[in-house]
């Protein structure tokens, strides 16, 4: 039995939209604002029906050339990097009032290639990200262009969205496109090219699929497309492709308009999960009480209070083995301090830790969400099987 779209869209708690420039912005008349409102309205139905929403957008090289009065054609990276800084204003503003009408709050994230690639900045940024959510804001992120250089860039923001899913743990990524879904070769080359409406996994021919990387269809087309797929599927989030060039491309969706459906392997907690436990070396270990044992087997954090011990060097972000009393490593995580910060809190209550570094760090040693514990032991890795007395639904 097939399951409806609007089923199969309910079924994701959290969905990130990427949205495109050309979608947004128009080149004579600047902003889209009709369309940007039917956004805000499929945000307010899924925030309705119960869904955390993230957004992805890019438009502020588009936006910010008209306002500064650049030249079509291409600009230099200085150009298009004074463009980001004059136009992330105004789309940011434009999602604020967007969304405002819905009585939902906006709140601008802007990221660097460092941010999602390197562990210690990563928790930062999962943190406030998390911590909008939970304050029931829409985060809407793009990337840091303004200081960005060709090196350290994403370079498109289908990538940058499937790095914000996978960080996230999202459970499905909706990629608002020109295109309303995959064909077997690129249909403006090919005419025969057919539709393809499931991919079970992105093989080799799935990826040959999506045309020649060297076309100038390649910047931000379907080889970037599927290239965010394999990133967004290999950590557990779905991905959706569908046409964008329509009023509420969302609902549109669910009313089982035209989109194709990337299969994830796993869900995004498990995925992130089995990648913490598959690390071959750890840092460090911290030596557990029995009652942070007990704490992390019903599913809760480890606090610096359940540490009797902390040995070997790490740094914040690395993954480290959680040794219990008899010796045992019961689990592995992501730890939120450098190895001397957490000799120096191990043992202290949460609300010591401060005064102790000299500044406000995390509560937790290692969240819950970082930290997989081995098979057999404590709560499954499913999100809905973290029963600790947090308020962290995930
Ligand atoms: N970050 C760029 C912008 O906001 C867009 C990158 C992309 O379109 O993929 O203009």
């Amino acid at each position: 039995m097939t399951i409806s779209a609007e089923k199969r869209l309910a079924a994701h708690k959290r969905i990130v939209f990427k949205i495109g420039s050309a979608l947004l912005v128009d080149r004579k008349s600047g902003l889209k604002s009709d369309w940007l409102n039917s956004i805000a309205d499929d945000v307010a139905m899924l925030r309705a029906a119960g869904h955390e929403v993230l957004i992805v957008s890019s438009g502020a090289i588009a936006l910010g050339r008209g306002l500064l009065g650049l030249k079509s054609g291409a600009l230099k990276l200085e150009e298009s990097q004074a463009a980001a800084a004059a136009g992330q204003i105004g789309l940011s503003r434009a999602y604020h009032d967007a969304l405002g009408g819905h009585g939902i709050r906006a709140a601008q994230i802007l990221l660097t290639l460092g941010d999602t690639e390197e562990r210690r900045r990563y928790l930062n940024a999962r943190a406030t990200i998390e911590t909008l959510l939970k304050l029931g804001a829409v985060p809407i992120i793009n990337e840091n262009d303004t200081v960005a250089t060709s090196e350290i860039r994403y370079g498109d923001n289908d990538r940058l969205a499937a790095r914000v899913a996978t960080m996230m743990t999202c459970d499905l990524l909706i990629l608002l496109s020109d295109i309303d879904g995959l064909y077997t070769a690129p249909p403006a080359l090919d005419p025969d090219a057919t539709f393809i409406a499931e991919v079970e996994a992105i093989t080799p021919e799935i990826e040959a699929m999506a045309g020649d990387a060297g076309t100038e269809l390649s910047r931000g087309g379907m080889v970037t497309k599927i290239e965010a797929g394999k990133i967004a599927t290999a950590g557990g989030t779905t991905m959706v492709i569908t046409s964008g060039k329509r009023l509420h491309p969302v609902r549109a969706i669910a009313e089982g308009g035209r989109a194709t459906w990337f299969k994830a392997s796993g869900s995004p907690v498990t995925s992130r999960k089995k990648w913490i436990a598959g690390q071959l070396s750890t840092s460090g270990r911290l030596h557990l009480d029995a009652g942070a044992e007990r704490a992390l087997l019903s599913g809760k954090s480890l606090l610096p209070a359940g540490i009797r011990q902390v040995s070997g060097m790490f740094n914040r972000g690395d993954v480290v083995s959680l040794v219990n009393a008899a010796g045992i490593e019961i689990g592995r995580g992501l730890v939120a301090y450098d190895s001397n910060q957490a000799q120096a809190i191990c043992g202290l209550k949460s609300a010591e830790i401060e005064a102790r570094l000299g500044f406000a760090g995390r509560s937790e040693m290692v969240h819950r969400d970082d930290l997989a514990l081995r098979p057999g032991e404590g709560h499954g890795d499913g999100p809905g099987d973290n029963t600790g007395g947090e308020t962290d639904k995930r």
